[in-house]
């Protein structure tokens, strides 16, 4: 291909777009970039009533935030006296005509609409996923492209603005299909030349329903705040409809503009599936450094949690981050006592210290020889494999349920909790001690 490659993403600031949205964006993206072509981003505000500034932002804030940086940027509004200097060229030249309608309000008011003179033809296109697409185009009619001279409506304006810009290839929504034909006629009209054109199958919710925000599809940037990663969003949602064909599933963005390809994106509706990008996030959360892991802990640290010593939050950082789906789910976690061990010393419930089956009398015996041996370990060597080594002989001994259950209950009180080892770990040597020896006299 001799002529670069430009392509864009047009989305309506009327609401916060959810990924089916950005999917689009995603496929433009990498289009562009794996053919070192320009990447526009153009805001579609020409609905004044429903466009909104806030929406705009979101957008902006959400395309960053995943990466999608564009080369170009352009708000439609603004091109406004250009979209006026074409409909007043069709109109000269014969392929648009003012039409004097009485609204449809009822009110008898008359208006002077601009309708396109369709000339009845069957049009055909190639699109790189759906192949080469016919439609007659007599059902539309002499279609509305502008509620007065001043005001040209949709497809006049995306039509203008794909050809000043430069588009060569139209990636978007499947529901655009439909648009396509009224479209190609007016790049027709006006000798503007007529894209390639890749639309895009519907993106459904697991209930095979479109994504939509009333059925609780998130915005992009609601993702963000409950802590979801950038890289999962985006290798994700690129993933909704089209795979490279091999097993391979992650993929950095410098890997998916290699490996994109417009052609092998699917026919049929994709699926976004909650617990696959859970599943992409925490695949990205185990590839973060431990410090990026802290980071992002304390960034969404409850309050409840807030005490915790830097050394402390350290050693919780790979018990937190296995556990994680994204990290607002520490909230959660927190409520639930989760950590409470981390903040203060639990309540030892009795009955079920020993473990099942087992009796109290011997949890106290097992507790009793734990703790001669853990103070063998001085405070230097204290660390979760130490105090596992020294233990293990006696715990393969005598039963480890019936020594590692009680261990872990009197420092933990909870029924789930990290192992033994981690969580003399985490307490540190002291308070490990301490709790040991407070189980058993609470035996006594
Ligand atoms: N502004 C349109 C939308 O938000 C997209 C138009 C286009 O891609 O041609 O759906």
């Amino acid at each position: 291909m001799d002529q670069k490659v430009v392509t864009r993403f047009a989305p309506s600031p009327t609401g916060n777009l959810h990924s089916g949205s950005y999917r689009t964006a995603i496929f433009a993206y990498l289009f562009a970039r794996q053919n070192r072509g320009t990447f526009v981003l153009r805001i579609e505000d020409t609905d004044k009533a429903r466009s909104t500034v806030e929406y705009e932002n979101n957008i902006l804030d959400s395309l960053k935030w995943l990466g999608l940086e564009h080369d170009i940027f352009v708000r439609q509004s603004e091109n406004n006296l250009r979209h006026k200097e074409v409909l007043e060229k069709m109109i000269a030249d014969g392929h648009a005509y003012i039409s004097k309608e009485e609204a449809k309000d009822g009110s008898g008011v008359i208006k002077e609409i601009v309708r396109f003179k369709n000339p009845n033809i069957d049009v055909t296109f190639h699109d790189e996923i759906k192949g080469d697409v016919t439609m007659h185009t007599k059902d539309l009619g002499d279609f509305v492209i502008a509620k007065n001279i001043n005001e040209p409506l949709f497809h006049l304006a995306v039509v203008v603005d794909d050809f000043d810009e430069g588009i060569t290839h139209v990636i978007r929504g499947e529901d655009h299909v439909s648009n396509t034909p009224r479209q190609i006629l007016i790049q027709r009209a006006i000798g503007a030349p007529t894209p390639v054109y890749a639309h895009l199958p519907l993106v459904l919710g697991l209930d095979k329903q479109k994504l939509s925000k009333r059925k609780g599809a998130l915005a992009m940037t609601e993702y963000r705040d409950l802590g979801y990663l950038p890289e999962a969003l985006l290798n994700m949602v690129a993933m909704v409809g089209w795979n490279p064909g091999t097993e391979q599933e992650l993929f950095s963005k410098d890997e998916l503009v290699a490996a994109f390809k417009l052609n092998q994106v699917q026919k049929s509706p994709a699926v976004f599936n909650p617990e696959k990008l859970n599943w992409f996030n925490r695949e990205y959360i185990k590839k973060l450094s431990s410090d990026e892991q802290k980071n992002l802990i304390k960034k969404f640290m409850p309050e409840k949690l807030s005490g915790i010593s830097d050394e402390m939050l350290s050693k919780l950082v790979p018990v937190i981050t296995e556990r994680l789906n994204y990290f607002g789910e520490l909230f959660k976690m927190a409520d639930e006592g989760e950590f409470d061990y981390c903040i203060s010393t639990p309540q030892i419930d009795l009955a079920k210290l020993p473990g099942k089956g087992n009796e109290l009398a011997n949890a106290k015996l097992h507790l009793e020889k734990v703790l001669g041996i853990l103070k063998n370990i001085d405070e230097k060597n204290w660390n979760a494999v130490t105090v596992k080594e020294s233990l293990w002989s006696y715990a393969e001994e005598a039963g480890k349920g019936n020594v590692l259950w009680p261990m872990r209950f009197a420092l933990s009180g909870r029924d789930k909790s990290p192992d033994p080892f981690t969580l003399a770990d985490i307490l540190g040597r002291e308070e490990t001690i301490v709790r040991i020896e407070k189980a058993v006299s609470l035996i006594s």
